[in-house]
């Protein structure tokens, strides 16, 4: 047996054939370990009664070799068939092996590795064969042949099993390198992106001066591309950009598809920081030209996010979640833009994340309440109406005010099941106060609700459910909208409002002249009181234009025959202007700010009259 030192310093076996006609010989040959071979060559020892070598093993001459018999794999032409020859003289001639020549042997056996697979070679199938060579001429004994056949047919079927396994991680690497390219547009996907990533953030760990920027670019409302001109032309689009992209970056830079309308690039060894910034704009020039399609064209825009490695090596998922961070805000700020990530966004980011954690436990936790602020008549100056106002007890940070979580809670969805049980509680209390303070007109309760919970489907049979369960009145209850409640879906609101109407609930359009306010829309939209901004109100008192601005809003509430409801009333001369312009009903913290129920019952109680 060969020791260690020969082992260290043999060579392939393969080498020292001649080039097989097919690669796929040579790899076969290298499928078998070594380990393989050397079993093969102790069983030839024990049919032959002699020592044997691999043939291949020993640094300088292999001719020298003490080990009389050696033995070797080679690949052979297909349709070879065994040959056992018993001398082939001193100096063999030139049809002879090469592997003969080459160990100067003089008797040989060569046997095809026929296994299972094999059994009927196919065209151009060129196996590897078994040969056994003998330093002195010999014959071979029919008994040898028979035995030496048998190592063969054993080392055949291992090549058999080896070759499968082989086979089978060859489909499952391309299985994985599947997996590493987006199959669209062949751009290789998050997993591969961030393999790239971890070699650019180890090499800048050891280059100081090597930098690099991530890119986080999202298609602006990409979605509306795919829901209205469908897959095929959005998939057309997507292909382009991706081409667009490679278009806009060195060879060394990665471009990356990370979900159906992001994308993100890998810009390797920038000169300075701002090539981040230029790459953007570059990006965003180039997506600026409309993309063809069968009928038409399409036009696309990207909002982008960059991390510089210079602000700090995160681990690559960080990375990417940093310049995700920024392209976030790049969106808020506007289409069209692109955002650098600082760390005061990250503090930004976790603050909000924790913010959205305990905003989903609140729900379960029951952290919320509802604050009520009374509403007045003019006319009467008696408490008709309250409006429910959310109020969150935080656990550490207490009365968290309702404009610091609505938005998150609306982002998120969490508004859903916060306003439907805000509803639900406000129905409750209003109808319980309704029956200990009785009153000709029943006490009103108004409710605010959200776009994102107006767009629920059934959520008119939500409300009908709801106020069947309190048992409060239908025409007791008014619901607030805003103008951005019109935008989203101007029909589609209409037909909404409608319904609700009719099921006796009545609607009023908050914070009227903060919005968009296309005046056009209001007349189309059944609404029963128009709630005048308290940024108006408050600034009456300051001079004519404001004033003559909240009367503009009461005569075109009036003009459509809709109520007109003051917001912000905090002093007793804008209580008395607001009279005398005509305005049906007034809020503000001149008559109360929003309190617990338990204030508010004292109110009822009192029944003041301003
Ligand atoms: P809003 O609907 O305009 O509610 C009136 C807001 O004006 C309340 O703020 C109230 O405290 C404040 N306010 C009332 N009178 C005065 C006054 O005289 N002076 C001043 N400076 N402010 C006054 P709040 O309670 O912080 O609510 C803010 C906003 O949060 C609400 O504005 C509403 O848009 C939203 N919101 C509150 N509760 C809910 C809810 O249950 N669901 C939804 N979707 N939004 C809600
Ligand atoms: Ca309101
Ligand atoms: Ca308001």
């Amino acid at each position: 047996m060969p020791d260690s030192t020969t082992r260290r310093n043999s060579r392939p076996l393969s080498q020292l054939a001649p080039p097989p006609a097919q690669g796929a010989a040579l790899s076969a040959l290298a499928l078998l370990p070594r380990d393989s071979l050397e079993r093969a060559a102790r069983h030839v020892g024990l049919v032959l009664g002699s020592p044997v070598a691999l043939l291949g093993d020993g640094t300088a001459g292999d001719g020298e070799t003490q080990a009389p018999v050696r033995v070797a794999l080679l690949p052979i032409a297909p349709g070879t068939a065994a040959v056992f020859r018993d001398d082939v003289g001193a100096a063999p001639s030139d049809d002879e092996l090469p592997a003969v020549r080459y160990a100067a042997a003089r008797a040989y056996g060569m046997i095809p590795l026929l296994g299972g697979r094999q059994a009927q070679p196919q065209e151009g199938d060129s196996g590897p064969a078994f040969l056994v060579l003998s330093s002195r001429a010999r014959a071979w004994s029919r008994h040898e042949q028979l035995a030496l056949r048998d190592v063969a047919a054993s080392l055949a079927a291992e090549l058999d099993a080896r070759r499968e396994l082989a086979e089978l991680h060859l489909r499952v690497e391309e299985m994985r390198q599947h997996a590493l390219r987006d199959g669209l547009t062949g751009l290789p996907t998050r997993a591969l992106f961030l393999e790239h990533l971890a070699l650019a953030v180890e090499r800048a760990r050891r280059h100081k001066d090597f930098r690099f920027a991530v890119l986080s670019l999202d298609l602006d409302r990409f979605q509306v591309v795919n829901d209205s001109l469908g897959h095929e032309v959005a998939d057309g689009v997507l292909v382009t950009v991706a081409d667009r992209l490679l278009s806009c970056v060195r060879g060394e830079d990665t471009v990356a598809r990370i979900s159906a309308d992001e994308f993100v690039i890998l810009l390797e060894s920038i000169a300075d920081d701002s090539d981040g910034g230029r790459v953007a704009e570059r990006i965003q020039r180039a997506l600026a030209a409309p993309v063809p399609t069968d009928d038409g064209e399409v036009y696309t825009s990207a909002s982008i996010g960059i991390v510089l490695s210079s602000s700090g090596l995160e681990p690559p998922a960080r990375l990417l979640q940093q310049a995700g961070i920024a392209l976030a805000r790049a969106k808020a700020a506007g289409r069209l833009r692109y955002e650098m990530f600082d760390s005061e966004m990250q503090t930004r980011a976790r603050a909000r994340l924790r913010m959205e954690t305990d905003l989903r436990h609140a729900v379960d936790r029951g952290e919320f309440e509802v604050y009520y602020q009374p509403l007045v008549t003019l006319e009467s100056g008696r408490i008709t109406e309250v409006e429910a106002l959310l109020r969150w007890r935080h656990p550490e940070r207490g009365i968290v005010p309702p404009l610091d979580f609505i938005p998150l809670a609306e982002e998120t969805g969490l508004i859903i099941p916060i306003g439907s049980w805000v509803l639900a509680e406000a129905c409750r209390q209003v109808r319980e106060w309704q029956l200990r303070f009785p009153r000709e007109a029943p006490l009103a309760l108004s409710v605010n609700l959200s776009v994102k919970q107006f767009s629920q489907p059934h959520f008119v049979r939500h409300v009908a459910d709801t106020l069947r369960a309190s048992g409060l009145d239908p025409g007791s209850l008014k619901l607030e909208i805003t103008e951005s409640f019109a935008i989203e879906d101007a029909d589609l609101t209409r037909a909404m409002l409608e319904e609700l109407r009719e099921l006796g609930t009545r609607i009023y359009l908050d914070d009227f002249g903060t919005g968009f306010s296309s005046l056009g829309y209001l007349h189309r939209l059944p609404l029963d009181a128009i709630k005048i901004d308290r940024t108006f109100v408050m600034q009456m008192d300051e001079g004519p234009t404001h004033l003559q601005l909240v009367d503009t809003v009461r005569a075109l509430a009036h003009n459509i025959g809709v109520a007109a409801v003051a917001e912000g009333v905090e002093t007793e001369s804008q209580l008395v202007t607001l009279r005398r312009l005509g305005c049906e009903s007034a809020q503000g913290f001149f008559f109360s700010r929003p309190v617990p129920p338990a204030e508010l019952e004292r109110l009822l109680d009192r029944d003041p009259r301003w």
